[in-house]
C-alpha cells in the first residue's frame, strides 16, 4: 500500500492548503526549524486516528488548528486526508483508492471520513488494524520513540509485536465480543 497524497488545510501552520503527492521509492522533507516538517507527521497521526494532544505536541485538541499570526486571523477548522492506492487490497475495502479523512472545529469535535463518507473513529480503527497504520503502530515513528521501545517491558514490547503481526485486530474483536 502507498501513500500516494497528503492534503491538509488549516493543521497547525498551514493556513493555506497544501498538498504533496508522494511516489515510489523515498521521500525526504526538508526544511529551515521551524517550517512546519513535523506538523506534516502530526497531521498524519492524527488523521489515522491519534486521540493523544501530546503525541501532537499540543495542550488541547484545539491547537491543532492555525491559530493566527500576525498578518492572519485564526481558523474556525483544521481537515487533513491521506490518499491511499490500495490496488494490492491491503485495506479490506473494494476500492484501488482509499481517502481518509478527519476534521476538527474549535468546538473539539471531530469527524472521519472514508471516501468521504462519515464515519466513527472507531470505523478507522477497524480499517487499520493490522495494516502497520493502526494505533500505536510504527509507520509513524516519533524522535524518541526507538528509546521508548528499548527501554519497553517485556509485555508492553510484545504489543508492537502483536500489531506487526496482524494479531491486535483480533484481540480487540474478542475484547469486545466478551463485553456484550
Ligand atoms: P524543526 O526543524 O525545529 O524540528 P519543524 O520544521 O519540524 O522544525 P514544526 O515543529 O513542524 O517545525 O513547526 C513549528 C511551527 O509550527 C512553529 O512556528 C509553530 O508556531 C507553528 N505552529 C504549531 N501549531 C500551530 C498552530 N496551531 N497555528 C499556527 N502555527 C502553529
Ligand atoms: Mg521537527
Amino acid at each position: 500500500m502507498l501513500l500516494r497524497k497528503f492534503e491538509a488545510y488549516g493543521f497547525k501552520s498551514f493556513a493555506d492548503k497544501i498538498e504533496m503527492e508522494f511516489g515510489q521509492g523515498i521521500t525526504a522533507i526538508v526544511g529551515p526549524n521551524g517550517s512546519g516538517k513535523s506538523n506534516i507527521s502530526d497531521a498524519i497521526r492524527w488523521v489515522l486516528g491519534e486521540q493523544s494532544i501530546r503525541t501532537l505536541r499540543g495542550a488541547k485538541m484545539e491547537d491543532v488548528i492555525f491559530a493566527g499570526s500576525s498578518e492572519r486571523r485564526p481558523l474556525g477548522a483544521a481537515e487533513v486526508s491521506l490518499i491511499f492506492d490500495n490496488s494490492d487490497g491491503l485495506l479490506p475495502l473494494d476500492f484501488n483508492e482509499v481517502t481518509i479523512t478527519r476534521r476538527i472545529f474549535r468546538s473539539g469535535d471531530s469527524e472521519y471520513y472514508i471516501n468521504k463518507s462519515l464515519c466513527r473513529l472507531k470505523d478507522i480503527h477497524d480499517l487499520l488494524a493490522g495494516t502497520g497504520l493502526g494505533r500505536d503502530a510504527m509507520a509513524v515513528i516519533g524522535q524518541n520513540r526507538v528509546d521508548e521501545v528499548l527501554n519497553n517491558k517485556a509485555e508492553e514490547r510484545r504489543l508492537l509485536f502483536e500489531e506487526a503481526a496482524g494479531i491486535t485486530k483480533y484481540k480487540q474483536r474478542k475484547r469486545e465480543a466478551l463485553r456484550k
